[in-house]
């Protein structure tokens, strides 16, 4: 099992001023906490984040970042080093290259612990749905524009400077990417909550399709909108609706490989069209399981604990809605087949793919 968990691992490489950090910040996480008041909403990387940045020259922004900012953050800042951001010189190079945009990002950051309430709620939501959910500390942290989130088995780790964007946000130096993927603060919420319910999935790694990382990806966008009210990703389904059918059929050619290039984590080599349309459909699938389920409880479980992608897709008659003439609709209950309990660890996000 833990050696499962380090493959998983292993295969990973997605206010107000907090007046101190959490006494036991930095502290591993406890494995299995099954209390959404107990889990820590840990933010005080981001206060010691802009005091390394405001003491620092250019001829010593490495240094002040490795010395005062990552040394010395949380473990979570520690595992969000170790999965995205690598090295201090790729954190200083990247602020060098958006100098306005990480001058902007304060005001932003500093507002992420004002949305603490919202986020507790969604843990209490994913309780009511889903029983046997564990919650695991959440690490914001200040990274280097390549991950909005990811997690490890030490808590979920999310890049607030993904979600720096406001009206004085200097769009000229951002890519293609950037300009599709940043969102405003308002929208943290909903990346916790897509992270939280990876956290929950219970998937066989090995032999994982592009519709297995499909559906693990668009379940943790449809049950995290349900705990949350919305998702990180509204701009594909905005693209997606008008043309569900066509993307359905190109995707199902492809499903059963393990080439995600097309759908997923595409970073901004997407050109015709927008990245990652594969969390898109993974959506869809899942909702399509949802809206037929007698029981949502019993769909919500399902949804996490599916164990053969195929016998799920199956399950969710979504091929053939998308086969019959809109509207018609199968009424018989959805069947999936599940993982016993005990097998269980979180996928690693591969949500936003870094780019180098
Ligand atoms: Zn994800």
């Amino acid at each position: 099992m833990k050696r499962a968990f380090a493959l998983v691992l292993a295969l990973s490489s997605a206010f107000f001023l907090p007046k101190a950090p959490p006494a036991d910040a930095g502290k591993p996480q406890r494995e299995k906490n099954r209390d959404p008041d107990a889990a820590e909403l840990i933010v005080s990387d981001i206060d010691l984040f802009w005091k390394a940045y405001d003491g620092a020259k250019p001829e010593n922004l490495v240094e002040r970042l490795r010395e005062e900012y990552l040394k010395k953050g949380s473990v979570g800042l520690k595992e969000f080093m170790r999965v995205r951001i690598g090295s201090a010189e790729n954190l200083a190079k990247t602020i060098e290259q958006h100098p306005k945009y990480y001058a902007t990002l304060r005001d932003p950051s500093l507002k992420v612990a004002a949305h603490k309430k919202a986020i507790r709620a969604c843990l209490h939501k994913l309780k009511k749905l889903y029983e046997p959910a564990v919650f695991p500390n959440v690490y914001f942290v200040i990274g280097r524009m390549n991950s909005g989130g990811t997690l490890t088995d030490k808590g979920l780790l999310i890049g607030v400077e993904m979600y720096g964007l406001t009206k004085g946000t200097p769009m000229k130096e951002m890519d293609g990417w950037h300009k599709a993927v940043l969102k405003p603060v308002e929208e943290i919420p909903y990346i916790v909550a897509h992270e939280l319910i990876h956290y929950q999935q219970k998937f066989p790694i090995s032999g994982v399709s592009l519709l297995g990382t499909a559906i693990a990806e668009g379940g943790a966008d449809f049950v995290g909108e349900l705990i949350s009210g919305s998702m990180i990703n509204a701009h594909l389904h905005k693209y997606g609706n008008p043309r569900e059918r066509e993307l359905w059929a190109e995707f199902k050619k492809q499903m059963d490989g393990k080439d995600v290039s097309n759908w997923l984590f595409q970073g901004d080599r997407a050109k015709d069209r927008p990245a990652d349309l594969g969390y898109y459909v993974g959506y869809k699938i899942c909702e399509s399981f949802y809206k037929q389920a007698a029981d949502k409880n019993e769909a919500i479980k399902a949804i996490l604990e599916i164990r053969d992608f195929k016998d799920f897709l199956r399950s969710s008659k979504y091929e053939q809605r998308m086969e019959k003439t809109s509207g018609v609709r199968d009424p018989s209950p959805a069947r999936v087949t599940m993982l016993p309990a005990f097998f269980r660890f979180p996928l690693p996000e591969f949500m936003i793919f870094p780019k180098s």
